[in-house]
């Protein structure tokens, strides 16, 4: 972890919780943290708990994100979600490219990068989701997968636009198995994913910019990531639902 970037803890709680489920948790999570000093939280509801989950969320370093939109602001797009509609909810924040978007949902790299685009011309963050597949890192694929994915979702974009994206390397064979890439294994895409930020980009960017590490992120393993120089959060699933855990993982100590 680098203190010049702020660490961010990211609940992605998927298709999970009711809207009184929902809101009782953040009430729940902000009591037993308080806060939340030199670290910042995000909580990615469901679509349907964004405003109430918004408007609950009152303490400091607590933001507000969604887990998908479309690229476009408005249209003939049944079930889709703009951009302008999740702004105006109080979303800072977007998951894009999440792996069960790409695996279950068509999600493309070029559709990834359209969103990335949209969801900065809103004036909100994208958190951008890349990771490699089981296969692909037995086959020593990793960095030419990540770093595809990489180039494709920024492309395009300036110096500019590109400040404050988060990143976040999931490695598909690590999400919601249990299996956690180690620390060495994280490490070592992070620092090939900021290596290649600095490519695309500049020093500045590549130093700024936030690297979460996602899959099977627990209260076991949370400290030993980020004691990592390019891990700078996490984005977390299974251990985001429940507040025992999300709290200790908002607790971790480096
Ligand atoms: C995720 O879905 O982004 C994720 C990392 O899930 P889990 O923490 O359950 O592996």
């Amino acid at each position: 972890m680098n203190p010049d970037r702020r660490p961010l803890i990211a609940a992605n709680w998927k298709m999970h919780k009711t809207l009184a489920e929902a809101v009782s948790f953040v009430e729940s999570i902000q009591k037993q943290t308080g806060p939340l000093g030199d670290r910042e939280v995000l909580i990615a509801p469901p679509f349907t708990s964004l405003k109430e989950v918004g408007d609950t969320l009152k303490e400091g370093g607590y933001s507000l994100g969604a887990q998908n939109c479309h690229w476009e602001q408005k249209g003939a797009f049944t079930g889709e979600i703009s951009t302008v509609m999740l702004k105006e909810m109080g979303c800072a924040y977007v998951l894009v490219g999440h792996s069960e978007r790409r695996q279950l949902f068509g999600e493309t790299d070029e559709t990834v990068r359209l969103k990335t685009a949209a969801v900065i011309a809103a004036g909100m963050v994208p958190v951008v989701c890349v990771g490699e597949v089981l296969g692909e890192r037995e086959r020593g694929e990793t960095f030419d997968v990540v770093g595809r994915q990489v180039e494709e979702a920024f492309t395009g974009l300036s110096a500019e636009q590109m400040a404050g994206v988060v990143i976040a390397y999931e490695p598909v064979w690590a999400i919601g198995t249990g299996k956690t890439a180690t620390a060495g294994q994280a490490q070592e895409v992070h620092g090939y994913i900021r290596a290649r930020i600095s490519s695309l980009f500049n020093k500045t960017i590549e130093n700024n910019v936030r690297i979460l590490y996602g899959g099977s992120v627990k209260p076991s393993n949370i400290d030993v990531l980020m004691a990592e120089p390019d891990i700078d959060g996490a984005l977390v699933g299974g251990a985001s639902l429940e507040v025992a855990s999300f709290t200790s993982l908002i607790e971790f100590n480096v």
